[in-house]
């Protein structure tokens, strides 16, 4: 709720007073106070009260008395009742009115022709006369002897309606002002003229721009709309325009540009305020951010082509041989029948590999990658995972680097021997040329850090920063046909980030890349540390 709309409320429940005060005040009682009928207003605020010159504490203790003995009879609407002296003073009056007189506590039903509005509860002292009683208009049996204790509610119910309705109507603007303010949708209103009118802080955090920049102006030339092929979208196909033409609300896809220039998809909601004509005053474009669900669109179908590439590659190959092996009219001789099935073996690896990677990448994603620490020796371990790799013959020369006071890292040998083999691997894979490679261990208070260095193709700045999701692979010819899902570095980072350790990479484009990789040290790890 605004600050003006805040004033504007209490306005309003000073307005209440006044009419509540002076009609205390003209039926010749000293305090008093007006409860609003349960179903008369607002059926979310149960219990309204206002109170005239009546102590808080004493509010209920006059309520709850009257409620109970206020017989809802429109015909004698005034209720009067004798009250001790202690009950005027607990309910507020003042000591030396209370000595002077005694007091009576009188009940009036508050209607109009709409129904009840609510029950004013006042105390007078007991010979004081209201003008309606002094025209007998009241007797005690509450009996109705005329019509200018009628007149009075009718006009007093009047003033009260007014300003109720005006009360209920500003809470439910600072309801619906909280719904545009806090929406995590950008919602943005126009007039009839298409020209921006309202613009919430969730459009200000989509597009970069401020309310005060974007209010008159033509929503069209703000938000700059594309369709999903990129093309200008035209006037006619403007959202609101076709709300305003007849539909009750439009929802379409599209994609804006921002204040810098930049441009998201979008998912938009068109909807209209009518006049009582029926004409168009108002159009509400409500926007929400769907690039996220776009990207992982993408990622599924690059997937999906990706994968099937490379089930097929393997699966041929090892058809093929298989059925050259199995032909009863030729024979091969030994060399080239173990030459096959090598690459037979090779083919099947492969496709191990990419299963094994499916299966660890949908393990992570439901949360279940369960570790195994303790003390790691990591020179040990590379220097294992470099003894493989040169056992298979890549043409790759190894330089180490690793002081020799290494500390101890705490984590799970099995799982840091993938990640490392997976970087090797992809340092080998990406470095047609180059076949130089470097494994380089420093230690920090905390960490222990261990660094792949080649000198391959490199990345881009850009796509270093989403190598590390899942099936992101960089758009460089080389890397397309280099075989590979985009799993890797996505399973790298779930098993150093499961160990409490960070991954990056540095990289300059076809100058080489250097991924690095830290874990804690065994003397400052969090034992025990296991599930990702
Ligand atoms: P994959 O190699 O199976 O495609 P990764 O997750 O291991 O998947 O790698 C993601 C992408 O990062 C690769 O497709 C490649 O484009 C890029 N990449 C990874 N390592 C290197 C590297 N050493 N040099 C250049 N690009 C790399």
């Amino acid at each position: 709720m605004s600050l003006f709309q805040t004033q504007q409320a209490a306005d309003v429940y000073d307005q209440l007073t006044i009419l509540v005060g002076s009609a205390v005040r003209l039926l010749g009682g000293e305090c008093g106070v007006f409860a609003v009928s349960n179903d008369a207003f607002d059926p979310q605020s149960s219990s309204e009260y206002t109170g005239y010159r009546l102590n808080e504490m004493a509010l209920p203790l006059l309520l709850s008395h009257v409620q109970k003995s206020i017989q809802p009879n429109l015909r004698n609407p005034l209720i009067v009742e004798k009250i001790a002296p202690e009950l005027a003073l607990a309910l507020g009056v003042d000591e030396e009115i209370v000595a002077r007189q005694d007091f009576e506590r009188c009940s009036l039903l508050l209607f109009d022709l709409i129904g009840l509005l609510g029950e004013l509860h006042y105390l007078r002292p007991i010979h004081t006369h209201s003008p309606f009683e002094q025209s007998k208009i009241v007797d005690e049996a509450g009996q109705d002897e005329g019509n200018t204790l009628l007149l009075f509610i009718a006009q007093l119910a009047a003033g009260l309606r007014f300003a109720l309705k005006t009360q209920s109507l500003l809470s439910e603007q600072g309801r619906l002002a909280a719904i545009f303010h806090y929406s995590a949708e950008g919602i943005l209103t126009v007039d009839n003229a298409l020209r921006i009118i309202d613009f919430n802080p969730a459009m200000e955090r989509l597009t970069g721009w401020q309310e005060s920049e974007v209010l008159g102006r033509f929503y069209f030339e703000v938000l700059r709309p594309k369709d999903r092929q990129g093309n200008d979208l035209g006037l006619q196909d403007s959202p609101i325009l076709q709300v305003f033409a007849g539909q009750i609300v439009v929802n379409r896809e599209m994609i804006i540009t921002t204040r810098d220039g930049q441009h998201f998809n979008v998912a938009v909601t068109a909807s209209c305020v009518r006049s009582a004509k029926g004409e168009p005053m108002n159009g509400i474009l409500n926007v929400r951010d769907i690039t996220r669900e776009r990207q992982q669109e993408e990622q599924r179908s690059t997937f999906i082509s990706v994968i099937s590439h490379e089930l097929q590659t393997p699966i041929a190959i090892i058809k093929g041989y298989a059925s050259t092996l199995a032909r009863t009219d030729a024979t091969f001789d030994t060399e080239v029948m173990r030459s096959r099935l090598v690459a037979v073996e090779e083919e099947a690896d492969r496709l191990n590999k990419l299963v094994g990677n499916l299966l660890y990448a949908s393990r992570i994603q439901a949360g279940g990658l369960q570790m195994d620490i303790a003390a790691l020796d990591l020179r040990s371990l590379i220097e294992g995972v470099v003894r493989r790799l040169e056992a298979r013959r890549l043409n790759v020369d190894v330089t180490l680097d690793i002081p020799p006071n290494l500390p101890t890292a705490m984590a799970d040998r099995d799982r840091i021997e993938e990640v490392l083999q997976n970087l090797l691997d992809n340092a080998v894979k990406y470095s047609p040329r180059q076949r130089e490679l470097m494994i380089a261990c420093r230690a920090t208070s905390e960490e222990v850090i261990v660094s792949v260095k080649d000198a391959g193709m490199g990345i881009s700045l850009r796509d270093q920063e989403q190598i590390f999701d899942r099936f992101q692979r960089v758009g460089d010819p080389l890397s397309q046909v280099t075989p590979g899902v985009g799993l890797g570095l996505y399973i790298c980072r779930a098993i150093i980030e499961a160990h409490g350790g960070h991954i990056w990479v540095e990289s300059t484009l076809h100058e080489g890349s250097t991924f690095s990789f830290s874990l804690p040290r065994e003397e400052n790890a969090q034992l025990p540390m296991v599930v990702f």
